[in-house]
């Protein structure tokens, strides 16, 4: 017999990718905003019903992702082509490192 456990008993993958604590979640904040991780990264909203002011359908044709180079159809701010997740991840970088960089 296979006795399902709860959710609060199961490992915390995400937690065993980084070196942080796991005491609890982790927000970074981005552009003033706070952003809780998921999966180990920030995710941006860009849905502009809920405020976001960018347009980012990037219309023609597929474009070289600027960070993983494979095709994509989105754009960031700066209407350069981006995979949401790829830009994504390079934020939660980006501003993990500063956070180590602070704290040493
Ligand atoms: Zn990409």
């Amino acid at each position: 017999m296979t006795a399902t456990r709860p959710l609060n008993q199961l490992p915390a993958p995400a937690a065993a990718a980084t070196d942080r604590p796991s005491e609890g979640p982790v927000f970074l904040t981005y552009h003033g905003e706070p952003y809780q991780l998921w999966h180990d990264r920030i995710v941006l909203d860009w849905t502009t019903r809920t405020g976001c002011k960018h347009q980012h359908w990037g219309g023609g044709p597929r474009r070289p992702c600027r960070f993983c180079h494979h095709l994509c159809w989105l754009i960031d701010m700066h209407s350069r082509p981006v995979h949401k997740v790829c830009l994504e991840q390079a934020i939660t970088t980006t501003l993990l490192s500063r956070l180590e960089k602070q704290a040493a």
